[in-house]
């Protein structure tokens, strides 16, 4: 049956947040509000948009008589809430508020679904209406809802990727003029990529929220972020990107979602963040400047990957839109979508299980023999050596060696031993980097 725009009454639409993305939530719902209608089934009417200060300057498409600061009225009159504001708080309680009043929730707020994801999953669960949340991983690439709707028939083994475009641009920046790291996270601020506190970004702290997301929906199970084993790119120097590339990798940041064995049996999922040695034929390696891309490994499908812009306003928008037409066709024709599953409810495991390859890099004296009681200290945790490179450097005639170790698949645990006890050596100067290789 085709949906007739006027048979419907105008659905209420509020926007929570008039900032990079709300502004341009907002010019879609105002200069393609018939085209949303037709496919909605009935006219979308936004009610109000809720910020910070009235007196801002604002883009001429933001009616100003929309303008509100009481976002808790607000919510109260709404069908449909799009919060965009960001943050914790006042976020958690104007969503939780808009459900409690029967309104279906559109949010880009990973932080929020990682910190308070269950609360907010349980609230919608018993007053029946939709929570979608596809702009909150990945910008505009469909990440969510394939994992959530489209595989739902399969069994998720490994979600992995690059999840933050700032960390991405940093790094790619780094590996392409040879920049520090302080030098392109300014040029990246200076560009709009990163923020003024680029914190939540370099740190890993949005990677893993988004992380924590993705493994929930993967795995039936709920992550939190404080599940996250995480890593940022803080500790990363020009010289671990000249390296990498000197042996045939390229840095990235990568999010992995996975399940695994725990080394006494147990099954459960590892969840971690890490900036990445990724082979330079790997398609991942490929993925420049702020672009985002997710590999899904699916029992039955086999191997899925997404490609895109992972934010901005424009592209985060459709991701918004997406969902509100989505939300707002439930409210139209009945039912709602797919509700969160944790059924699964698989242990997340410590992040000493994860198993992987990795390159250690070590200053050490240049004397006949260093190479073999490191080679023992690494035995002796049953970490096996895959390959060695030497190179001299001679400093105002002190000779050292940088030895670069790739190792064989180890658990973390025992590589995070063997490092201690090769750093205890005497002839080691100094552990310059240990990172892990997809
Ligand atoms: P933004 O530019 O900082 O805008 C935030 C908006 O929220 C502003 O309009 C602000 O009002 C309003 N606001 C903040 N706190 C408020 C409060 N307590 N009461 C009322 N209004 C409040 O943020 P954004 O970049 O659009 O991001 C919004 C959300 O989308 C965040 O959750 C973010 O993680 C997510 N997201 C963003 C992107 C992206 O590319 N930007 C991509 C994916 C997801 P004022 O204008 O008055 O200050």
């Amino acid at each position: 049956m085709a949906l007739t725009p006027g048979t419907h009454p105008p659905l209420r639409v509020a926007v929570l947040g008039c900032g990079v993305v709300g502004t341009e939530v907002v010019r879609r719902l105002v200069t393609e509000a018939d085209e949303l209608a037709a496919r909605v089934g009935a006219p979308l009417e936004l009610v109000g948009v809720a910020v910070r200060s009235l007196d801002a300057e604002r883009d001429p498409v933001v009616d100003r008589a929309l303008l509100t600061t009481d976002a808790e009225s607000l919510v109260e009159k709404a069908d449909v809430v799009i919060e965009l504001m960001g943050g914790i708080e006042p976020a958690r309680t104007l969503v939780l508020r808009a459900v409690e009043h029967g309104a279906s929730v559109v949010t880009a707020n990973k932080a929020l679904l990682a910190q308070e994801g269950p609360a907010l999953y349980d609230a919608v669960d018993d007053a029946g209406v939709d929570l979608y949340y596809e702009a909150a991983v990945a910008g505009a690439i469909p990440i969510v809802r394939p994992v959530r709707e489209s595989l739902a028939g399969d069994t998720v083994q490994r979600v992995l990727g690059i999840v933050n475009g700032t960390t991405n641009y940093v790094l790619d920046s780094m590996t392409t003029t040879g920049q520090g790291l302080d030098e392109a996270v300014a040029d990246a601020q200076a560009l709009g990529y990163a923020e003024a506190d680029p914190t939540a970004d370099v740190e890993g702290y949005d990677a893993a929220a988004k992380a924590a997301i993705l493994a929930s929906l993967a795995f039936h199970t709920r992550v939190a972020l404080a599940d996250v084993d995480r890593t940022g790119i803080t500790g990363l120097t020009a010289d671990d990107v000249t390296w990498a590339g000197r042996t045939g990798h390229v840095l990235k940041l990568l999010a992995v979602a996975e399940r695994a064995r725990a080394a006494d049996g147990r099954e459960g999922v590892l969840v971690r963040v890490r900036p990445t040695l990724v082979p330079a034929e790997h398609q991942l390696a490929a993925v420049r400047q702020a672009f985002n891309a997710v590999f899904v490994e699916a029992e039955a499908a086999g191997e899925l990957m997404f490609y895109g812009r992972g934010a901005g306003g424009s592209p985060t928008a459709s991701a918004v839109l997406g969902d509100l037409v989505s939300v707002a066709r439930h409210r139209v024709l009945g039912g709602k979508g797919p509700v969160e599953s944790s059924h699964a409810d698989l242990p997340v495991l410590d992040g000493g299980e994860a198993r992987s390859r990795y390159q250690v890099r070590l200053e050490v004296d240049d004397l006949p023999g260093v190479l073999a009681r490191v080679a023992a200290e690494l035995a002796a945790q049953d970490v096996s050596i895959e390959s060695v490179r030497q190179t001299l450097q001679d400093t105002d005639g002190d000779v050292s060696a940088t030895l670069v170790i790739t190792t064989h698949t180890a658990p973390e645990r025992a590589l995070r031993s063997t490092v201690d006890a090769v750093a205890a050596l005497d002839v080691v100067r100094a552990v310059v980097s240990v990172l892990p290789v997809l």
